[in-house]
């Protein structure tokens, strides 16, 4: 049922993705750019396909605006509006996870450097035309210093007195962190948040701080996560609406050119389940989406490490005994076989109703055993 894997009694797929020298999940990028990344993803589940989508999408932190103090608004736009607009406002985020400490994981009261980036918005229209407006944007968003920082460096005074995790925080600092995308980058338009006319200013000190879009999704590092598997319908998974012609009311997306079309006479085979999986990425500009993909996949590995290590505290299994070893999720750099020895020999023969037709034990999770 996997074009790719042999195409022995297929019809043959248009392409085909050469096989590493292990059984182990694969990734095929087909295309990647600053914002975007097109990739193909084979030999797992769809269970863990589809988790790898969700903690790109709501797992990987980003910084964002949470408060906003206002001093002065006599635009048109209410202070909730323009709070809810500048929280959308997609920030630079490089390396916010070594950058900038979690709120709740800071000493500080009201948030400091460690913990908070700091935007100013002071604009007004004293002296405009009358009959004419001024377009606040976010480039007109200021990055101001957060109370509390290190000390300005002194070539003759000793180095700054910070704790290790202080240092840490500052060495991994972004330069340009928190500044509103597109603000150095003239190719980018930037994003309207509100039109100010003769006499009108706004006065306003924002707080932006480290989040995920579990808590809310302006967080998402991610605008869009397209995700398909099975383009030809050949699962049944889909039942397509159609008015006359189902062939020409639903085209086949670019991904049908991996898989082998269905034979006209080819039985329905009710043990098939998915293998290849199609995503495509669009970030928001906070983050390059390239990263989002290489922090996703590290997140999903630690939070299934600690499902495993949850699992075995409360059925009371320890590292010591045989056997029940910390195993540790296999991504796709190590060996499918032989995890703590116990998986030896059963791959090939003991999970061979996984993934139908010619994928037999190959490409299962390890997590499964
Ligand atoms: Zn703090």
């Amino acid at each position: 049922m996997n074009g790719f894997i042999d195409g022995e009694n297929q019809a043959g797929p248009s392409v085909i993705v050469p096989l590493g020298p292990t059984n182990q999940p694969r990734v095929l990028v087909r295309s990647l750019t600053k914002d975007e990344v097109n990739f193909n993803l084979s030999g797992m589940e769809l269970a863990l396909a589809n988790s790898i989508r969700r903690v790109m999408m709501a797992d990987v932190p980003t910084v964002c605006i949470d408060q906003v103090l206002f001093a002065q608004n006599t635009s048109p736009i209410p202070d909730e509006m323009l709070a809810h607009r500048l929280g959308m406002v997609p920030l630079i985020s490089r390396n916010v996870s070594k950058g900038l400490r979690r709120t709740s994981d800071c000493d500080c009261d009201e948030g400091c450097y460690y913990c908070t980036v700091t935007l100013r918005l002071k604009v007004s229209y004293t002296h405009g035309e009358r009959g004419k407006f001024m377009p606040i944007t976010s480039n007109m968003l200021e990055v101001v210093p957060s109370p509390g920082g290190p000390p300005p460096p002194d070539p003759y005074g000793p180095p700054p007195d910070l704790s290790p995790d202080d240092q840490q925080v500052v060495n991994n600092r972004d330069p340009e962190l928190g500044q509103p995308v597109g603000k150095n980058d003239s190719a980018t338009p930037p994003i309207l948040l509100a039109k100010l006319s003769r006499g009108q200013e706004i006065d306003l000190t924002c707080k932006a701080y480290s989040g995920i879009a579990k808590f809310h999704a302006k967080w998402s590092p991610l605008s869009a996560v397209a995700f398909e598997y099975d383009p030809h319908n050949k699962l049944r998974h889909t039942t397509y609406w159609y008015e006359t012609d189902e062939k020409a009311e639903w085209p086949l997306s670019s991904n049908a050119a991996f898989e082998a079309p269905p034979q006209p006479d080819e039985p329905f085979d009710f043990n098939a389940v998915p293998s290849t999986f199609y995503l495509n990425a669009e970030g928001v500009g906070a983050v390059p989406v390239r990263e989002v993909v290489e922090q996703g996949i590290d997140i999903l590995v630690e939070n299934l490490a600690n499902v495993i290590l949850a699992v075995q505290r409360e059925t009371g299994v320890d590292e010591d005994e045989e056997g029940g070893g910390l195993v540790e999720p296999d991504m796709g750099m190590g060996m499918t076989n032989g995890i703590n020895g116990h998986v030896n020999g059963q791959s090939m023969g003991g999970y061979g109703t996984g993934y139908g037709d010619g994928m037999g034990a190959y490409g299962m999770s390890p997590l499964r055993r």
